[in-house]
């Protein structure tokens, strides 16, 4: 039988990728060998072990992500636009985080076509916590690229290419790689956290450890992990609509729609704000 003590080690590998990889595999052989009753991340990779959980993501969307960011906020067509949507949108990002955290850890939606994938890889992170803090960051953006190229498409076919567009959708991958960052930084050691980020999350800018091993002790709270400030709304929502198959709807609709809404409003905001 499989034990802990024949766990693949982390120093045997030179990408954390692999070792994430040889772990799961692990995991599921020691979960069959003890025949106990896995937990549906478990039972979806021991029905599907070709799928690679920890994957090196592509450093192409990476990059075509990080330009976008760099080039949309500097081709802004005012400040006052670029410093409204990097207030909003702050607030925004950190509920998305938080609704797509309850449907992406709902186990019945693993075996939903489109969904099921993102979703064994992302119930994974409560199997191995530590999975975030060991990959490299650029891996760690790279988990939302299927997402970063759908609200491309969406922005392009919905809002079309303006300098306001282009802006809020560089604001609103800003937020979501700082939201990587800081899920990422929450599950690190105080030692690996730079003086920067831990002063960030002492003063509430970025979710503290303490708050997000909140969620990690039963996994049904404390969701969004940007800074953590809307988990008690998200919670309260989750309290008034129980229905996952309307938390699955809205984060559907609001993936599509939510930066071209907001692409709108400023375009129809900005010949309104004083110059
Ligand atoms: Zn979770
Ligand atoms: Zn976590």
């Amino acid at each position: 039988m499989n034990t802990v003590a024949d766990a693949p080690r982390k120093g045997a590998f030179g990408d954390m990728n692999d070792w994430l990889n040889a772990l799961v595999a692990h995991r599921v052989s020691a979960a069959r060998s003890a025949a106990t009753p896995m937990s549906a991340e478990l039972a979806w990779i021991a029905e599907n072990p070709g799928h690679t959980i920890y994957q090196r993501r592509s450093l192409f969307v990476v990059g075509v992500a990080l330009a976008i960011i760099v080039g949309g906020m500097a081709a802004t067509p005012g400040i006052l636009p670029l410093a409204l949507s990097l207030v909003g949108l702050y607030f925004y990002v950190d509920f998305y985080s938080g609704i797509l955290h309850v449907v992406l850890d709902n186990p019945r939606f693993v075996r939903l076509p489109l969904i099921g994938i993102p979703c064994a890889e992302f119930q994974w992170h409560h199997a191995l916590p530590y999975d975030i803090s060991t990959r490299r960051l650029v891996h760690v953006f790279g988990d939302i690229n299927a997402l970063v190229l759908g609200k491309i498409v969406a922005l392009v076919l919905l809002a079309g290419v303006t300098r306001m567009t282009v802006m809020v959708t560089a604001v609103g991958f800003f937020w979501a790689y700082v939201n990587q960052y800081a899920h990422r930084s929450a599950h690190q050691a105080a030692a690996k956290r730079p003086p920067f980020t831990r002063w960030l999350q002492r003063h509430g800018v970025l979710v503290t450890p303490a708050v997000h091993h909140e969620h990690h002790t039963t996994h049904d709270r404390s969701f969004p992990v940007l800074s953590g400030r809307s988990r008690h709304l998200v919670q309260g929502l989750l309290r008034l609509v129980p229905n996952q198959w309307v938390w699955l709807t809205v984060f559907g609709v609001l993936t599509v729609v939510d930066l071209v809404a907001f692409a709108r409003f400023m375009t129809w905001l900005a010949p309104r704000l004083p110059h």
